[in-house]
């Protein structure tokens, strides 16, 4: 397990033998990041490929909002229009839901 850093001004994490000579997210120098103890890196590993699978359903969740929307404007019969309306209160839910797990991770170093 490689080292992680994390930028004290933006909370930008770099991975590698020592902190990135400047924020590549915020231009911080070098002695504005802090080594993240091996527990708080472990936990950034862990969660990482938890956290894509959440951005993976949010952008899938946001696809069927617009492709309903699509559906509203064909317009082919009402209930269509009320399939679609209901798709996209069930798509912003779990798009939301999501959004909300994602935000409980990084504040609790999970990210
Ligand atoms: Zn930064």
């Amino acid at each position: 397990m490689k080292k992680l850093f994390k930028c004290t001004v933006c909370g930008f994490i770099g991975e590698g033998e020592s902190a990135p000579e400047k924020c590549p997210k915020c231009g911080a120098p070098a002695e504005k990041f802090e080594e993240l103890s091996s527990e708080a890196a472990a936990k950034v590993y862990r969660s990482d490929k938890t956290n894509v699978i959440h951005m993976e359903v949010i952008a899938l969740a946001d696809k069927i909002i617009k492709l309903s929307l699509e559906g509203i404007e064909d317009d082919l019969d009402p209930n269509c229009v009320i399939t679609f309306e209901k798709a996209i209160d069930e798509a912003w839910t779990m798009k939301q839901r999501c959004k909300a797990e994602l935000a409980g991770h990084m504040k609790v170093g999970k990210w």
